[in-house]
């Protein structure tokens, strides 16, 4: 199997704030394996980036002839970027769909009308920004990034703009005292959920957060992202969080991921699928697996204006798998 891969710049609609820094344009890398294909978002506080992720392609040996020997293929790949590995597990598979002549989502037997509605990211901005983007966006699920001096105007500004169930992602962005004081006053807004309130190796301080949040009756979910990277992640995480955000990149692809779902189910967690800001590739991609999982944030290809290739369909916040083999992505042009 032949492995190339080029790099993309994607240009965001809006430019992107949340706790860890702002982003007009992302720059990711897209892989091709033979006729798969699959993406590798280069997230620079993970500590990637384009010329990490292209520097480690350089280094991958010959993954052999077979793709339907999916966990021989995997082992062969060396140790380093996790967005790379990530994107050659989404080619391989895209690859193994191909040749077998079906979509993802029906080789894994999922039922691809079982999806959960997706959020829709706001980024951080004014209160009344954010306000009007939530309102004109029209999105029944919104999803708030915070993590400013402004969390509590800012979550009140939406909840008086729109009806619409919210989610807020601290992205790591709170103390801990912070975090005690201010989900009990969000939650009384309306919330589904909350991503990440604290840093992500601070266990110990999700399970205090968690534990009292209890004892004081406040009954939001509490869901980490950055603290959950992998299936081993997910247990060190039990009883500390109600859930976890499950990732291609942070899994190390599809494969990964059906174990850290499965991992999270064992231990009676809940789960949302998300992706980072990436193209239909890598979105559509995490979408096969959206029957298994309990929300839905899958809005990358809503947030660029370049998106070299279609695949998951929105009708709004309903997603739409597409039919084709593998993961299911076509050129744009095409
Ligand atoms: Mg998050």
């Amino acid at each position: 199997m032949k492995l190339t891969w080029e790099p993309i710049t994607l240009n965001l609609r809006t430019p992107f704030r949340i706790a860890h820094g702002t982003f007009p344009q992302r720059f990711n890398v897209l892989v091709r394996l033979d006729e798969g294909i699959g993406e590798a978002p280069a997230v620079t506080y993970y500590g990637e980036t384009q010329d990490v992720i292209t520097e480690y392609m350089s280094r991958v040996p010959e993954l052999g002839d077979d793709p339907f020997d999916l966990d021989a293929v995997l082992d062969r790949l060396p140790q380093g970027s996790r967005a790379a590995r990530a994107a050659i597990d989404i080619a391989l598979h895209d690859l193994w769909g191909k040749r077998l002549g079906h979509p993802l989502y029906r080789l894994f037997g999922l039922n691809p009308e079982a999806l959960p509605l997706t959020s829709f990211t706001i980024g951080m901005d004014k209160p009344e920004e954010m306000a009007r983007q939530a309102k004109e966006s029209g999105y029944p699920v919104i999803k708030i990034k915070l993590g400013s001096d402004r969390d509590e105007e800012i979550v009140t500004a939406i909840r008086k703009a729109t009806d619409a169930i919210l989610r807020v992602d601290a992205n790591a962005g709170w103390t801990r005292e912070q975090a005690a004081r201010l989900i009990p006053r969000l939650a009384a807004l309306g919330l589904e959920l909350i991503e990440q309130p604290l840093a992500a190796d601070d266990i110990e301080g999700l399970r205090w957060l968690r534990a009292r949040m209890q004892a004081e009756g406040v009954k939001v979910p509490i869901v980490a992202d950055e603290s959950a990277h992998t299936a081993q992640d997910i247990v060190k995480l039990a009883g500390a969080v109600d859930g976890v955000v499950v990732k291609l990149m942070k899994t190390l692809g599809i494969r990964g991921a059906l174990k850290a779902i499965h991992t999270a189910r064992a231990l009676d967690m809940r789960v949302m699928l998300s992706c980072m800001v990436e193209t239909s590739v890598g979105v559509t991609a995490a979408a096969h697996l959206a029957p298994l999982c309990d929300y839905v944030d899958l809005d990358g290809p809503l947030l660029i204006s370049n998106d070299p290739y279609v695949g998951l369909g929105y009708d709004g916040a309903r997603m739409v798998l597409p039919m084709r083999p593998g993961i299911g992505v076509v050129p744009s042009q095409a």
